[in-house]
């Protein structure tokens, strides 16, 4: 598993340094590229009987084989298209890729930002870009949507920068922490701003508001007329406008 999760690394980094635009036809480098494995594999192999050496992978064979044409000369390999993986031959690669440059091209993004997307959407999950709660082990997560290759990268862009904690975990991290989920940053300025708004005009969920007040960064206050309940007015205590002010630095 260890030198497994290298190599990935390796190829990571590698991929990065390969400029596939220079490349004219995707096919043709696919091909020499599968035949000069199966060229590889099958020295080793070759040596490996020679010399009396069992090689440890049982697999290489089976490997072998799906770099091997079939009866037609062909190769089969599989592809994301329109948001989901399909089979298709070798020798049709390159129209596939023209398509999809083109539609990158009309999305204004680039062909490697457009094949992300669609393997985005062709994943677990789909058109969703997900934020972790930052709880060490929990399973939760608050998904962001995107709708275009676009918004795709906003959402991600956000998923990489927002701290984020699920409901049951967001009161210890502030207890212990200090710790509160960049989301309700821009409610507490809100608040600032206009003391005494309604719920919903903070933009926040009711969840959230009682969140707040449990920690002692708000207080709600029932406005009533009478018997009847006619709002919650909702202002800032000394401790929310510290942490806002430390957050704004
Ligand atoms: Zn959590």
């Amino acid at each position: 598993m260890h030198y497994y999760l290298e190599l990935q690394k390796l190829i990571n980094e590698e991929a990065e340094k390969l400029d596939i635009s220079a490349i004219p036809s995707k096919a043709e480098e696919l091909h020499r590229l599968f035949d000069s494995a199966r060229d590889s594999i099958v020295a080793l192999l070759v040596f490996a009987r020679k010399a009396g050496v069992m090689l440890e992978d049982q697999y290489l064979p089976i490997t072998l084989n799906s770099l091997l044409r079939d009866g037609d000369g062909k190769r089969t390999i599989n592809t994301w298209w329109n948001g989901r993986l399909v089979s298709i031959d070798v020798d049709k690669l390159d129209t596939a890729n023209a398509s999809r440059l083109a539609l990158a091209e009309q999305h204004g993004v680039s062909e490697q930002i457009f094949l992300r997307y669609e393997q985005r959407i062709a994943g677990q999950y789909g058109t969703y870009v997900h934020i972790p709660c930052n709880h060490r082990g929990c399973s939760i997560s608050k998904n962001i949507g995107f709708r275009n290759p676009i918004e795709m990268l906003e959402a991600e862009r956000r998923a990489s920068n927002e701290l984020w904690y699920c409901h049951h975990h967001r009161e210890e991290a502030f207890l212990q922490e200090g710790a509160l989920p960049d989301d309700l940053f821009p409610v507490l300025e809100r608040i600032s701003y206009s003391p005494g708004l309604t719920q919903k005009n903070t933009g926040a969920k009711r969840d959230d508001i009682q969140f707040l007040e449990s920690v002692g960064l708000v207080t709600v206050e029932k406005v009533t007329h009478g018997t009847r309940l006619l709002c919650y007015q909702i202002t800032l205590t000394d401790d929310g406008q510290r942490v806002l002010d430390r957050s704004m630095g």
